[in-house]
Order: C-alpha cells, then sequence, then structure tokens
C-alpha cells in the first residue's frame, strides 16, 4: 500500500487494509467455531454508522446460521458519551435467540455498556460483543470483548467506517488523525 497519498489531517496509516482484512477473516472463522453448534439464530446487531464496513466483511466470511440488525445510537456530550441515547432500535426479537453487538472501536465504554444493559433486558440467551478496535487507555467501564480486532493507542482514529464529523468513513484502511485544534 505504498501508493497512499495521505491528506493534510493524517498522520499515519495505523492499520492497512490487507491486515484488517486478514483480521476480520480470523475473527469470522472464531465465531464460526463458537457459534457452530446454534440452537438457535444468531442476530448480529451492527451499531451505526461506525460498524457497516466491519460488519459487512465480517458476515461475508460467515457460516452459521445468522441475520442482520442495526441500532443508532448518540451520545448528547460530543466528545466524551457518558449519556447515551437511542435514536434507532432493532428490528429482530431478541428473545431466545444469541446476540453478538458488532462495534466499532471500545473508548470509555459507556456505549458497550449500555447495549449489553439494555439488551440483557429482552430475554437473550446470550449477548456477546465483536469490536474491531480498543483504546485501552481510555476505559472507564469494564467491557468484555468477546471478539477483538486490535489494541489501539489513545490517538483519533478514521476509515473503514469511522469517521471525522462525517469525513474518512469509506478509506479502506485505518489512519491516525491530526489532533484537531
Ligand atoms: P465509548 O462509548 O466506548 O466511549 O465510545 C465509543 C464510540 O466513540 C465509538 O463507537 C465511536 O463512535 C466513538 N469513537 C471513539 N474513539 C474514536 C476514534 O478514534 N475515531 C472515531 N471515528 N470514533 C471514535
Ligand atoms: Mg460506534
Amino acid at each position: 500500500m505504498s501508493d497512499i497519498t495521505l491528506t493534510d489531517d493524517l498522520i499515519r496509516v495505523l492499520i492497512d487494509e490487507e491486515t484488517i482484512q486478514a483480521r476480520v477473516v480470523e475473527l469470522a472463522q472464531q465465531i464460526n467455531r463458537d457459534y457452530a453448534h446454534l440452537d438457535s439464530t444468531l442476530i448480529l446487531v451492527g451499531v451505526l454508522k461506525g460498524s457497516f464496513i466491519f460488519l459487512a466483511d465480517l458476515v461475508r466470511h460467515l457460516e452459521v446460521d445468522h441475520v442482520v440488525d442495526f441500532i443508532a445510537l448518540s451520545s448528547y456530550d460530543g466528545g466524551q458519551s457518558g449519556n447515551v441515547r437511542l435514536l434507532m432500535d432493532t428490528r429482530e426479537n431478541m428473545e431466545d435467540k444469541h446476540v453478538l453487538i458488532v462495534e466499532d472501536i471500545l473508548d470509555s465504554g459507556n456505549t458497550l455498556d449500555y447495549l449489553m444493559r439494555n439488551f440483557r433486558t429482552r430475554g437473550p440467551k446470550s449477548v456477546r460483543t465483536a469490536v474491531l478496535l480498543d483504546k485501552p487507555d481510555r476505559h472507564i467501564l469494564p467491557i468484555d470483548i468477546a471478539y477483538l480486532g486490535f489494541t489501539i493507542p489513545d490517538v483519533w482514529v478514521v476509515g473503514y467506517g469511522l469517521d471525522y464529523n462525517e469525513k474518512y468513513r469509506t478509506l479502506p484502511y485505518i489512519a491516525e488523525m491530526k489532533p484537531q485544534g
């Protein structure tokens, strides 16, 4: 990927396309093994918008019986996500189903903590998380990640679903952004 030209906002490619794709295949294989003897459908819940590319790549390597659903959330204080609000709920009934939340990045943990607690009230057989990126330095709440792509430092990243004010979301790689003043 030596032909990538970064714009002024982007410092470096943190994870290149080939590395992401290889890791996504590994995660799908783990999921295939773990859910191989499912007694009910697996519901994958993508957290919009950031997870949509990760989810789309992941499901194309899944061999277990599954359906795809989405949820949209917002945090009303900008950077920190202490206050999570539901914008669009899932459509599938989770009762007696296995649920796998698919999230782009784990930062403070507020989003996944909210989702795990919310979904557990809906009577699922299990609730687990698949997270592409983890920033351990930022955790406030402990979150159990069943399937993790990559651990990254405390920097703002964009690409592969992740944005900065809706920019850079569809880059095929993950890049580190220059801190914005
Ligand atoms: P948490 O609730 O764990 O604090 O935050 C998770 C959410 O914050 C992610 O789903 C994502 O929307 C956003 N976020 C955290 N760090 C980054 C980052 O480096 N880049 C982007 N684009 N979003 C981030
Ligand atoms: Mg997100």
